[in-house]
């Protein structure tokens, strides 16, 4: 397998026989996905393309039914067409189908898979690098879309408590009866789940108890990236897992902060490369190279 693969051998590659998957997003230029996906079909050797998409909101439901009628074997789907997917597809993942969300389709015998790679692409993430979410405490910073799927990936790591802290509050509080309602029922700190602001004495003891915080909002990501960190520094402190899903820049303000406080650090790169590579597997039934995926992923983000 070849770390490094010879981009000018591989574009020549394209051929009738070339399997075509890609991303649908709008706007989807600034995707970072192509490179990761056909560095790692051309490491194993794979005569297979990924291409970027851009799918307009008023044209996915023919974006959709294009897919099996062009032979497209797969595509992973962003923003804004997370949720707006699910109803064109025949299938969804238990996952995808709780979270109302999907980021990958697979086709099979015509019909279309919807599945939700994210959290556990996030989960892996983690694991790489040697923790766990069981029985530890874990407070997730945000209630967006990506939060969610995070949240809920990890309550099945079984944690031994769940916080969720947000700007809104109120968000905080629908994403927490939302788990508690779709979470299996042998996860018992999705009975318990508390909310919470992101300033004031809960805020900060959530913060100072957690053992594995997760950012997933998009405070400190391109351009914005002298920004405040979104929780004080001064709450994080050595013995945590400090996360952020904000992969660009890599070193967010919060990392930073984290870092310069003892706190060990994971950011957003693990869980795109993950999220991805699950994908890749769906598609190919091949394990994927996350080495060479990363790499992809690191060069483009310099
Ligand atoms: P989203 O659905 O729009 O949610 C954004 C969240 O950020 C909300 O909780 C929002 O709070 C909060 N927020 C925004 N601006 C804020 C501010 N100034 N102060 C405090 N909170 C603020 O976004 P998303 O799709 O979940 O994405 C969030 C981040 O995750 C982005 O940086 C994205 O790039 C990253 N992400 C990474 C991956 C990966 O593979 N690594 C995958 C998906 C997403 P309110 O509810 O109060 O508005």
């Amino acid at each position: 397998m070849s770390a490094q693969p010879d981009w000018h051998e591989w574009c020549e590659s394209i051929s009738g026989a070339t399997t075509v998957t890609g991303v649908f997003g709008w706007p989807v230029r600034h995707t970072l996905s192509p490179p990761m996906h056909n560095a790692a079909f051309a490491a194993l050797g794979l005569n297979w393309a990924y291409v970027p998409f851009g799918v307009h909101p008023d044209a996915l439901a023919t974006a959709i039914a294009g897919i099996d009628a062009l032979g497209i074997r797969g595509v992973n789907v962003t923003i804004p067409h997370k949720a707006a997917v699910v109803e064109y597809l025949d299938k969804l993942d238990p996952m995808a189908e709780m979270l109302e969300a999907v980021n990958t389709v697979d086709v099979c015998d015509g019909r279309l898979s919807g599945y939700n790679t994210d959290g556990p692409g996030f989960v892996a993430s983690m694991h790489e690098i040697g923790w766990s979410a069981e029985g530890r405490a874990v407070t997730i910073i945000g209630a967006g879309g990506s939060s969610r799927a995070v949240a809920y990936a990890l309550l099945l790591d079984k944690p031994g408590r769940l916080s969720i802290i947000n700007r809104t509050p109120e968000k905080a509080e629908t994403m927490a009866r939302l788990l508690a309602e779709i979470a299996p029922a042998d996860v018992e700190a999705a009975g318990d789940i508390t909310v919470g602001g992101l300033t004031g004495k809960v805020a900060e003891q959530l913060v100072r108890d957690a053992d594995i915080i997760v950012d997933c909002t998009s405070v400190g990501m391109y351009p914005d990236v002298d920004v405040a960190p979104v929780v004080p520094p001064e709450w994080l402190h050595e013995g945590q897992l400090v996360c952020d899903l904000t992969y660009n820049p890599r070193q967010t303000v919060l990392l930073d902060a984290a870092r310069r406080h003892g706190a060990a650090t994971l950011d957003g790169t693990g869980m795109l490369v993950h999220q991805g590579a699950i994908a890749f597997e769906k598609w190919t039934s091949q394990q994927a190279p996350v080495e060479v995926m990363r790499q992809a992923l690191w060069r483009q983000l310099g």
